[in-house]
């Protein structure tokens, strides 16, 4: 095959890879994105979208059947049932549509997709082995946005009924008996719908709590959830191996034999820094991922790198953020990955969302800061939603009132992060908030509440 040259190599189509992609095409800089797989990445493909079209369906699910067993607003019905099949063939039918698009952008920016496997021979050679032959493809500029793989535990290799996020997620069935090994993002957000569809879920995690990386009071929500949907959480556990439909875990020196027919492994991802050439390239590493600075710069002149492949937070909309970053600095532009932060939700009932920092997080660096907090059973459209459960929080400095965290729990707290990153962002005073017309009766106005009980003027409670 003819040898490609071009400004710009972008090695990985995931988030990270196809929006620097994009945005380069945009900019006029002559682009050729390199995808072994789907276009989408995990996110598109079996992460971020599959993730939360099972969980809608099983919300959807979870509902309709305890509406059928009686309920206050005189809904009648008849006992629901799930299709499994169906549900996946939806799904599945979301993801094409978002890959199909993402295809279309790519081409409407005039980026050029080569598909198949990269690997880089130095800084800036690529050859690419696809079902057509070898494709050698030379560029000024390189992006490395390979992503991220599940961690494997030793004693359950993946294979069989040991399975990842990825299986787990096109099971057209439901599984009678699922054991979730780590109480994380996806164990849990995955573990609830599961539980919602009907599964006897059982939780190991090797922490004293679920959902560790969060703060208590965030969490304990989701806890009560948890046993109110019958999820079995076994904290300070490790599991161990599974035989004979039985996941034996180790808790408190003793051994736990938890049945299971099959073994959903969730333990975090790692960097997916092999099989692309890194050795070639002799890259400064940061641990397990390569090492980059504030512009997305990797060790090697013109070689760059965004997304999970540079660490934590290994979130969508880190490395879209950072991809978009880069392609605007190898376009000309100068630009810097300078945020103020980077919002993280977790899916799960109910839903969890940080953004900036937290209580500990500021006190941690000194700062000395006050804090408001709202309750959602003290809001309307909470209680119109019948979900009473769950606050925001503001987290302010003391002297002049700059917002600086934003933390929430409760049912579509999701679709505050908007207005938390923004506030974050612009550098928003608690004043600013609470004299921001929110309108009613919305559950955005617990943040507006918890900046006026910060200045201690709360109106509702
Ligand atoms: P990836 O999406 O991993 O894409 C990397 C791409 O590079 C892949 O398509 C891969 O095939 C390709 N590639 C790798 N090596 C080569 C090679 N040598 N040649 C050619 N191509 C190659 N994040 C959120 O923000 N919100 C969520 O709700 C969320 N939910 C998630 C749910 C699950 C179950 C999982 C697993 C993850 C979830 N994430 C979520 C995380 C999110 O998916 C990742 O942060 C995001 O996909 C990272 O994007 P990326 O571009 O860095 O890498
Ligand atoms: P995670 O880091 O969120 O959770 C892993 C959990 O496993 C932790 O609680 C950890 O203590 C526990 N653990 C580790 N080793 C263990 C062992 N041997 N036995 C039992 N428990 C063990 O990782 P994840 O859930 O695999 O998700 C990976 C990444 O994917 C996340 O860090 C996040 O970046 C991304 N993700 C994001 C979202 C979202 O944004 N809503 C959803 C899913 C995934």
């Amino acid at each position: 095959m003819k040898p490609i040259r071009c400004k710009l190599l972008v090695l990985g189509g995931g988030p990270g890879g196809y929006v620097c992609a994009i945005r380069a095409g945009q900019l006029g800089v002559d682009t050729v994105l390199v995808e072994e797989a789907d276009l989408g990445g995990v996110c598109l493909n079996v992460g971020c979208i599959p993730s939360k079209a099972l969980i809608h369906a099983a919300d959807e699910f979870f509902r309709t059947a305890a509406y059928a067993r009686g309920n206050p607003l005189g809904i009648r019905l008849e006992r629901p049932a799930i299709d499994l099949a169906r549900t996946v063939e939806w799904k599945d039918g979301i993801v094409a549509k978002l890959t199909t698009g993402v295809g279309a952008l790519l081409r409407k920016a005039h980026v050029k997709v080569v598909h198949g496997r990269g690997g880089m021979r130095d800084g800036k050679t690529c050859l690419v082995h696809g079902d057509m032959g070898t494709q050698q493809i030379t560029a000024e500029h390189v992006v490395i946005a390979t992503g991220s793989a599940p961690i494997e535990l030793p004693g359950l290799p993946f294979g069989g009924d040991i399975v990842t996020s990825s299986e787990v997620l096109a099971l057209e069935s439901v599984p009678e008996r699922l054991a979730v090994v780590g109480g994380g993002y996806i164990g849990l957000e995955i573990g609830i719908a599961f539980a919602k569809l009907g599964t006897y879920v059982t939780v190991v995690e090797a922490e004293e709590r679920i959902l560790p990386r969060w703060d208590a009071d965030l969490t304990h929500p989701v806890t009560e959830r948890l046993e109110a949907l019958g999820v079995r959480v076994l904290t300070r556990a490790k599991a161990r191996r599974h035989e004979a439909a039985v996941l034996v875990a180790e808790s408190g020196g003793r051994e736990e034999r938890v049945p299971a027919d099959q073994v959903l492994v969730t333990v975090g991802r790692r960097p997916r820094t092999d099989g692309w050439g890194l050795e070639e390239l002799d890259l400064a590493m940061d641990g397990p991922f390569l090492r980059i600075d504030e512009r997305c710069r990797t060790s090697m002149r013109n070689v760059w790198a965004v997304g999970d492949v540079t660490g934590e937070p290994m979130l969508a909309h880190r490395a879209m953020a950072q991809g978009e970053m880069v392609a605007e600095i190898v376009a000309g532009r100068k630009r810097a990955f300078d945020k103020a932060c980077i919002p993280e939700i977790c899916f799960t009932d109910p839903e969890i969302v940080t953004a900036g920092l937290t209580v500990d997080q500021a006190r941690a660096q000194g700062l000395a800061i006050s804090t408001g907090t709202f309750p959602f059973r003290a809001n309307g459209r909470a209680l119109t939603m019948e979900s009473e459960v769950g606050f925001v929080r503001i987290v302010a400095r003391a002297d002049n009132h700059l917002v600086l965290g934003v933390q929430a729990v409760g049912t579509g707290v999701s679709e505050l992060a908007a207005s938390f990153g923004l506030a974050i962002e612009m550098g928003a005073r608690l004043e600013d908030v609470a004299a921001t017309v929110h309108a009613h009766p919305t559950l955005g106005e617990a943040f507006q509440e918890a900046a006026l009980q910060g200045l201690g003027h709360a109106l509702h409670i």
